[in-house]
């Protein structure tokens, strides 16, 4: 199907409620929401507290707002897999995804919220179709934006809240190729690289010229890593990167004999690394026999060329 014929098929789309509405299959309830707040530290008392709720400006249990769409989502069974559309967003995912716009990401989701729900409620979702893009390039792949509205009503059919959700259905771009060996034999794959964006990218430039740095809270001192952009003792965006040592021992680790993955030797040993100045990291253990690898085991960091244009850092056994 040429761009132009898939193109011609969108008012089918446009417009389109994705199906039925849907019926949460629970009502609001305590136990759920005291899950919710348990899994996202959300410790607001109105949520789960009767008596705090009484003396609040509801005199009841509320929901979290931010819960909306999550009463009226399918269980897991039942949201797994693609291969028949059950509905209109479906059916336009398998188009894309049969013009060769096979990847998918969310860009952005804003939701507005009418009023609280309460336990006893049933939220009941109607989506539709609102509109789809021209094609664009993006970093990612050339591609088309698919906006889809979602009013959210109570029993009464009255509004209760509304979400406007984006994402970018694209043909994901080439891979760089990797020159062919000597011999003629295909291209090598290469490792997995990891992703680099705003919030770690410093972190590996500071790799690619052999440092290894950690990231530290400016206001209360605690070290992080992986990078991150919030202190998770103090909530602070203020951070700087302090140099390591590179200094450290085994906290724990695992040797992968299995799956074979493309781009790595196996057996490859994959350790956590408590650093001294006292945070950790992950990385392999290089040269050392993997029966020997063990819990405190002194190791210390070098930074390698893992394969062309891909420094890592690396750890070996110093004792
Ligand atoms: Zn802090």
């Amino acid at each position: 199907m040429t761009k132009e014929e898939l193109e011609a098929r969108f008012p089918d789309f446009v417009g389109q409620a994705f199906g039925p509405p849907e019926t949460g299959p629970d009502a609001v309830n305590e136990p759920m929401i005291r899950h919710w707040c348990e899994t996202m530290g959300d410790a607001n008392p109105i949520y789960t507290d009767p008596n705090a709720a009484k003396s609040s400006r509801h005199g009841k249990l509320v929901a979290p707002p931010t819960m909306m769409q999550a009463w009226t989502m399918a269980g897991f069974p039942m949201s797994a897999g693609y291969d028949e559309p059950r509905d209109k967003q479906e059916e336009l995912h398998k188009l894309f995804n049969e013009c060769g716009y096979t990847g998918v990401v969310a860009t952005d989701c804003r939701q507005e919220y009418t009023r609280y729900l309460e336990p006893g409620d049933t939220v009941t979702a109607h989506a539709t179709i609102e509109s789809i893009s021209e094609e664009k390039a993006t970093a990612l792949g050339i591609g088309y934006f698919v906006e889809t509205r979602t009013r959210f009503t109570d029993q009464n059919d009255i509004e209760v809240g509304s979400m406007v959700f984006r994402v970018l259905k694209f043909k994901p771009a080439q891979q760089p190729q990797r020159p062919a060996s000597s011999d003629g034999a295909p291209p090598k794959p290469g490792r997995i690289r990891a992703p680099r964006s705003f919030d770690n990218g410093w972190w590996w430039d500071a790799v690619d010229k052999g440092h290894l740095l950690i990231q530290k809270c400016k206001e209360c001192g605690v070290l992080r890593h992986p990078p991150r952009p919030m202190c998770h003792g103090c909530h602070s965006l203020e951070w700087e990167g302090v140099p390591s040592s590179g200094q450290g021992s085994v906290n724990s680790w695992v040797v992968l004999h299995h799956p074979p993955i493309p781009g790595y030797d196996l057996p490859i040993a994959i350790a956590v690394i408590d650093l001294e100045e006292g945070t950790r990291i992950v990385a392999n253990i290089v040269d050392c026999p993997l029966d020997e690898i063990h819990i405190d085991m002194k190791v210390e960091c070098s930074i390698e060329e893992v394969e062309e244009g891909y420094m890592l850092p690396v750890f070996r056994r110093i004792d």
